[in-house]
């Protein structure tokens, strides 16, 4: 009998039907769409996540090739020592994968975090956990990783790139994927984020990495209007920057309304644009892993006492000699 009605209960909360046992509904009651759309995504094999996001990689590269922005004689040196970094940090996002995913069922289980106190329908569950994930696992650790000095000595490695292709999308010290992961996994528990919602955004967040980098030219005007709701390949490049105050802008991954909201957004044309950052603009310092990975550990400097100043001069001088 009791397991008849738990047979009764599954298939009625699967299709969206009134449950004959009130007190067992759900608090966000399936919507057959994003009941689909959940089930897909949490129970997406990783041989396919990782189809995507490889083919996203292999896509972009290609059409870079076709028609880059930027022009790089050495793409793949340029390409094995971020394919390198990204390896490592493999290693230590996937012992924390383990964990946000123990994080995400016992929120569901439990019905624990913010999102679980109002009585949300799925969709607006869905919608608002991957709006608040992007602010939460996003903007806001990347905004702090700015702000907080041993931070920016990982997050550094990122802006040491000084030339922004999709690889660099994936160019992070594993010091920094600690960092990262450690906000994901308590966004997911403040903000009460069942496992199909966290793929989701996971998946999205790293196409989104993926697309902004890519050094491939995106006609101005579709840019800008693009960039009105989402970061957009022009908008994510004048965060690189290589010095302030542009370094300090455009924090956002996914939804450009946080930097517009916090008074963060900026917007440049990409030829008026020097990747890299200040510090470190030697070759020798953002080209050669050895140096990559101790680069949080060595003293920091600031941009004035160092000869960076120096190195984009005759990079600018250099550029101007090409044009005559
Ligand atoms: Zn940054
Ligand atoms: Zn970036």
């Amino acid at each position: 009998m009791e397991a008849g009605l738990d047979e009764t209960f599954v298939r009625c909360a699967t299709s969206g039907l009134e449950t004959p046992d009130e007190s067992r509904q759900p608090l966000t009651k399936p919507g057959p769409f994003m009941d689909n759309l959940l089930e897909f995504f949490a129970s997406m094999p990783s041989w396919q996540r990782s189809f995507l996001l490889i083919g996203g990689i292999v896509a972009l590269w290609f059409a870079e090739g076709m028609r880059p922005m930027v022009a790089l004689s050495s793409r793949s040196r340029h390409a094995m020592i971020n394919l390198a970094l990204t390896v490592l940090q493999l290693v230590v996002g996937l012992a924390f994968a383990a964990l946000i995913v123990l994080a995400a069922d016992f929120t569901t289980v439990s019905s624990f975090g913010l999102l679980y106190q109002v009585a949300l329908p799925l969709w607006a569950h869905v919608v608002l956990g991957v709006l608040f994930l992007d602010f939460f696992a996003a903007y806001l650790i990347h905004y702090v990783e700015h702000k907080i000095r041993w931070m920016w000595r990982f997050h550094l490695v990122h802006h040491s790139d000084t030339h922004i292709d999709v690889t660099t999308g994936l160019r992070h010290h594993p010091g920094e994927t600690v960092i990262r992961s450690t906000a994901i996994l308590g966004a997911v528990l403040l903000l009460g984020i069942p496992i199909g919602v966290f793929v989701l955004y996971q998946t999205l967040s790293v196409l989104f990495a993926q697309i902004e980098h890519a050094n491939i030219r995106v006609p101005d005007g579709i840019d800008r209007l693009l960039s009105l709701v989402i970061v957009t390949p022009n908008m994510h490049k004048v965060h690189h920057h290589f010095e302030q105050p542009l370094t300090d802008t455009n924090y956002g991954n996914i939804f450009s309304i946080w930097d517009r909201v916090f008074g963060t957004f900026a917007y440049a044309a990409p030829e008026s644009l020097t990747y890299g950052i200040d510090t470190h603009m030697k070759p020798a310092e953002h080209s050669r892993l050895v140096n990559l990975l101790s680069m949080p550990f060595r003293e920091l400097r600031s941009p004035s006492s160092n000869e960076l100043h120096r190195a984009v001069d005759d990079k600018m001088k250099s550029r101007e000699g090409e044009g005559k």
